[in-house]
């Protein structure tokens, strides 16, 4: 039996009259994302986004593995085509669910009749297919309320379609819906995570990354493209820029006191990062920021990044446990990699003694001797840009 694979959009059918635009996006992204793993068609129909395999050299798995990372996809499932007749239906389906049923031991089955013409109901088609199956696999019975699977039956315009489980999909909405924004990316567990919610709302990625050789080496750095590999997988491609920032963090300890190096070199990662990103046609910020978490994550501490920023800062795990956060980051595999015990730039310098609660205007005047247009300048002609798929 022919086998497609059928999408559902979620939030999608909530956007009205951008709806077919949301819808594009997604397909446009499916029809990449596909295309190393064979030839498929791509095309929508009523709600549902049909996915065909074409000729014979395609890989399935690796195509619903794909799936399964795409952002705006509220679920997918498998499904065997025939043609619409139900003598056919009842010969074709029960092959084509031989693994699955024989895997479970309850079932029922629900007929969909979007071609009305069929000159069966709903009712006739569940209790035809229902029959046909317990006569076929004589271990299963019918359970209407909570069975194991339910097998569906879609008549639609094109064919027959007989499915069994759903999955779930990675939801939110089409990359690309949302505009564009540069995550500040470090090699730890927080904002690997950071860019994958916002990313899951529709942004367009890019990073920047913050580096103080031979401070900080270049393993650090290899970590850093690794976890936005893992990222890109759901993102799709990161463009990511390398800020030389070493002298910026000699001249901080040099030039200021020491209870506020951490703040001043935040706050000039802000700095920069804001310039870098509209450049880049960025409308905000993202960092992995967590209240609390660290003496640079007090309320007053952020207060103090913010008013050096000139874009919006998008903290999406601001009220999150680590605990909630390692969770996600296990989901979309990055959080091994960030254990790894390498250096980062914030671990340089580290004051014994560093300041949580900045009053306006104190953050001034610890970077008065600082030269920091000179040095922001001096970093920007530095960076290295780099594409991370
Ligand atoms: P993470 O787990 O993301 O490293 P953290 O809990 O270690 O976060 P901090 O070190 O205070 O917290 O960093 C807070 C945020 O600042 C990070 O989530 C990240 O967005 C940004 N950041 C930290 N270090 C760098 C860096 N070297 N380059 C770019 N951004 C950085
Ligand atoms: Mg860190």
């Amino acid at each position: 039996m022919k086998e497609v694979i059928l999408i559902k959009d979620g939030e999608l059918s909530l956007k009205g009259l951008n709806r077919s635009v949301f819808e594009d996006k997604m397909i446009s992204t499916i029809k990449r994302r596909l295309k190393e793993h064979g030839a498929f068609s791509v095309t929508k129909s009523q709600s549902t986004v049909y996915v065909e395999p074409q000729g014979d050299s395609f890989d399935f798995s690796a195509a619903l593995d794909s799936l399964s990372r795409i952002f705006g996809i509220a679920a997918y499932t498998r499904a065997g085509v025939c043609e619409k007749d139900m003598n056919t239906i009842l010969i074709e389906a029960p092959n084509y669910l031989e693994n699955i049923l024989n895997n479970v031991k309850t079932f029922k089955v629900e007929a969909k009749r979007a071609d009305k013409k069929f000159p069966f109901t709903s009712p006739e088609i569940s209790a035809e297919l229902g029959g046909k199956l317990l006569e076929n696999f004589p271990h299963l019975r019918v359970d209407v309320h909570t069975p194991d699977i339910v097998i569906t039956v879609e008549i639609r315009e094109k064919g027959a379609y007989i499915r069994g489980e759903q999955y779930k999909g990675a939801g939110g909405l089409p990359t690309g819906t949302a505009g564009k924004a540069a995550v500040l990316i470090s090699g730890g567990i927080d904002s690997p995570v950071a860019a994958y919610l916002m990313a899951k709302r529709g942004i367009t990625l890019s990073a920047i990354h913050f580096a103080s050789p031979p401070y900080t080496s270049i393993r650090a750095e290899e970590k850093v493209k690794t976890l936005l590999k893992k990222v890109a997988r759901y993102s799709g491609t990161i463009k990511l820029c390398l800020v030389p920032f070493t002298e910026i963090q000699e001249e901080i300890s040099k030039n200021c006191p020491e209870d506020y190096f951490t703040l001043i070199m935040r706050r000039m990662m802000m700095r920069i990062s804001a310039r870098i990103a509209k450049e880049n046609g960025c409308f905000s910020l993202i960092t992995g920021e967590s209240l609390g978490q660290v003496a640079s994550q007090t309320l007053p501490a952020i207060a103090a990044t913010d008013e050096v920023s000139e874009l919006p800062v998008l903290r999406p795990l601001i009220g999150m446990d680590k605990d909630e956060i390692v969770i996600i980051s296990k989901k979309i595999d990055t959080f091994g990699t960030s254990i790894l015990p390498y250096e980062d730039c914030c671990t340089v310098f580290t004051p014994r003694h560093p300041h949580t609660r900045p009053k306006k205007g104190q953050c001034e005047a610890a970077e008065k001797n600082l030269d920091i247009e000179p040095l922001i300048d001096r970093a920007i002609s530095g960076i290295e840009y780099l594409y991370i798929e």
